[in-house]
């Protein structure tokens, strides 16, 4: 540092003292002050060695054997820097869905691809729809780059296309949508969603987060690939992170126009998708076996499950995911009560008061022995009651 510029450091110095600005320390840009923080599933009990976790919507089989093997193998390789374009998983993403390689984006997990379509889109006070009952990552995203996140009714625990479109104003640059939806497991048709589309302006990008389609077993349903084709205002997003059961791994992925996958390119980190998780994903996608013995498996329990809930008295939303909404409509016991009960016993569902629903329990479809145990339980506080 230079004499003169010395100088003209402490002159900065004691205006700022003056202004009380010095004093006052790092303050955070305004709208982080009220941002919300994202809150995952419980996984302990406390005074319970063993919890069961349904609460997060991970894999009920676990990971793929594949993609286990392919992680282990990447140990010897831990000190290199991972592939930063990702050639062979997008060359294998692009493979199975008939897809550019070109216009795959790949993230630490989707969440990081929801995160830098607001980043690279919104600005301070610009606004970001979804649905009631959406994600709770959207508003989250959208309030960290100061974005004004716009909540639009749904329909009885749907997303409802009228009132997303009757949301948008001149200050819109995105919509969230997650279909099918967590917590709800409610999904729109293709033709619901090319009517969303076609009634937004071209300004405005559908982000389009397909983290269970996997799982959706309805014909009228299309991830967005065909939207994403003919649109260049759509993204879709994927994750490993469900049916893949790689959650830990954090890896997802996205299909948009070349102009959108070039800026989410752009403003990602060098080398955001480690190594491991890179070649476990890949294996994952090759895994022909787990995919199609993970899809039987949630079919039939996710069907087990609602229609027990059902026979108890309960209300199940109608589920396209690995998991179901159950309401305690009319019920004796409250949501709140059931949770609490299933807790004592080690299991772990997920009571979701903060989105607006203290009378609904979400619960993540699990194995034969836990599905079994849970709704023994409900049972006996239910008829007990
Ligand atoms: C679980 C989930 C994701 C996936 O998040 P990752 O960051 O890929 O683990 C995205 N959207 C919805 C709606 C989800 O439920």
């Amino acid at each position: 540092m230079t004499h003169n510029s010395r100088d003209s450091y402490a002159i900065l110095l004691s205006s700022q003292l003056q202004s009380g600005l010095y004093m006052q320390g790092p303050t955070p840009r305004p709208w982080i002050d009220t941002l919300g923080i994202y809150q995952g599933g419980k996984s302990k009990i406390a005074g319970i060695d063993r919890a069961i976790k349904l609460s997060s919507n991970e894999s009920a089989l676990g990971p793929s054997p594949k993609a286990m093997a392919a992680y282990r193998e990447e140990a010897t390789q831990l000190h290199r820097y991972p592939d930063p374009i990702y050639h062979d998983l997008r060359a294998a993403l692009a493979q199975k869905y008939d897809l550019d390689p070109g216009r795959i984006v790949c993230g630490l997990g989707s969440d990081e691809i929801l995160k830098n379509l607001c980043r690279a889109y919104a600005a301070p006070s610009d606004e970001v729809i979804y649905s009631r009952y959406g994600f709770m990552m959207y508003p989250i995203a959208a309030q960290a780059v100061g974005a004004v996140p716009v909540e639009a009714d749904d329909d009885n625990f749907v997303a409802h296309v009228d009132s997303l479109l009757a949301a948008v104003t001149d200050k819109t640059r995105i919509v969230f949508l997650a279909n099918p939806n967590n917590p709800t497991g409610t999904y729109l048709s293709a033709q619901e969603l090319d009517r969303l589309h076609a009634g937004l302006p071209t300004n405005v990008i559908l982000v389009i987060d397909s983290a269970y389609a996997e799982y959706v077993n309805f014909d009228d349903y299309d991830a967005g690939l065909e939207l994403v084709a003919k649109a260049p205002n759509v993204v879709m997003t994927r994750t490993f992170s469900k049916l893949y059961g790689l959650g830990s791994l954090r890896i997802g992925w996205g299909y948009a126009q070349s102009e959108i996958a070039a800026v989410l390119d752009k403003i990602r980190d060098p080398f955001n998708v480690s190594g491991p998780a890179q070649k476990a994903a890949i294996a994952a996608l090759q895994d022909h076996e787990f995919e199609e013995k993970a899809l039987a498996h949630n079919s039939y329990w996710r069907r087990w499950l609602s229609d027990e809930l059902t026979a108890l008295g309960l209300t199940v939303i109608p589920s396209a995911a690995n998991f179901v909404l159950v309401r305690f409509a009319d019920t004796t016991i409250s949501a709140e009560q059931a949770n609490n009960y299933l807790m004592q016993k080690g299991y772990i569902l997920r009571w979701l008061p903060g989105q607006g629903l203290a009378d609904c329990l979400r619960m993540t479809v699990g194995l034969q022995e836990e599905n079994e145990a849970v709704i023994g339980h409900l049972k006996e506080l239910m008829q007990g009651a």
